[in-house]
């Protein structure tokens, strides 16, 4: 039920299909968002960071080559429309830039760009238990091999592949979650999260140069930095995860999510720390407009 917004109009949920020969469903070429909206009101006024998204997913298209025939403020526009429609108020949005079924084959040129804002109720993704005690995480045997360096500011739907190979590998293990290591070896991200590590009252996160440059990644730093923690971007060995005081993860999906284990290897007392505790608080106090920055 409800409404999805698909080139400018919006269509019922259950009419707004794409055909089999779409060119993204075979060869993977698009580009998407995941956005939430905390509190929504009927303006749709509280999609947290939206214009970030939006940047970021005209800047993937950019990265990819593909011309949105949308301005910016026409996809701020559509997300805040999907979720007063849809009449949410603690939702999920995606909006998603994928070519068409004009043309088949790699050397198709007569293919046209599309654009899909998708929302709908997503209160939470991880369990409350989970923000509260942490993950397990196991350290993945696929790394961010193929999209390296570009992984860093394109949210490009052939980047996941890995993503979720590494996610099934871990829940078949028992895990929560996955970390990917770059091709180096060095902790790259999650499957869909930054990664964090808190040692002697220092907070460290990889450089970008192997994990998506994320919306909430750039949040916490900014809350951390304004609570008067130190901020290291840099490599980091697995030895390092396992021997921190405290690791957690961030996403639009995870939030401030902490890790309690790497590997079967408690990380530090095995339950959130309290520098994970406080970020997780000034985090949800941010999206909750408590402490807007
Ligand atoms: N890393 C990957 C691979 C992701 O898919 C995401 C989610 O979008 C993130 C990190 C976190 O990014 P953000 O905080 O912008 O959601």
């Amino acid at each position: 039920d409800g409404v999805i917004w698909l080139d400018g109009e919006l269509v019922p949920w259950r009419e707004a299909k794409i055909h089999v020969l779409t060119h993204t469903l075979h060869y993977g070429m698009g580009v998407f968002e995941g956005v939430r909206a905390y509190n929504a009101d009927n303006l749709g006024a509280s999609i947290f960071r939206m214009e970030e998204h939006t940047r970021r997913l005209f800047s993937s298209a950019h990265i990819m080559n593909m011309q949105i025939p949308f301005s910016q403020e026409e996809i701020n526009e559509a997300q805040k429309l999907t979720v007063r429609e849809n009449n949410l108020e603690a939702a999920y949005l995606r909006p998603m830039v994928f070519y068409g079924s004009e043309g088949m084959g790699l050397r198709a040129d007569n293919l046209k760009v599309h654009v899909v804002v998708a929302s709908w109720n997503w209160p939470s993704y991880m369990s409350p238990e989970a923000k509260e005690i942490g993950i397990k995480v196991r350290t993945s045997s696929y790394t961010r091999h193929h999209v390296n360096i570009s992984m860093c500011k394109a949210k490009a739907n052939g980047h996941y592949i890995n993503s979720m190979l590494a996610l099934q590998e871990a829940l078949a293990c028992g895990c929560d979650e996955a970390l990917l290591l770059d091709v180096d070896g060095y902790v790259a991200e999650g499957s869909g999260e930054n990664f964090f590590l808190v040692r002697d009252g220092v907070i460290h996160t990889p450089e970008l140069t192997s994990c998506l440059d994320g919306i909430t990644r750039s949040t916490v730093i900014g809350l951390a930095k304004d609570a008067g923690y130190t901020i290291k971007e840099r490599r980091i060995t697995r030895d390092e995860v396992y021997i921190a005081d405290e690791a957690f993860f961030t996403g639009t999906a995870a939030e401030v999510l902490p890790i309690r284990e790497l590997d079967g290897r408690q990380i530090g007392n095995g339950k959130r720390g309290p520098v994970t505790e406080k970020l997780q608080t000034k985090y949800f106090d941010c999206i909750h407009g408590r402490d807007e920055k």
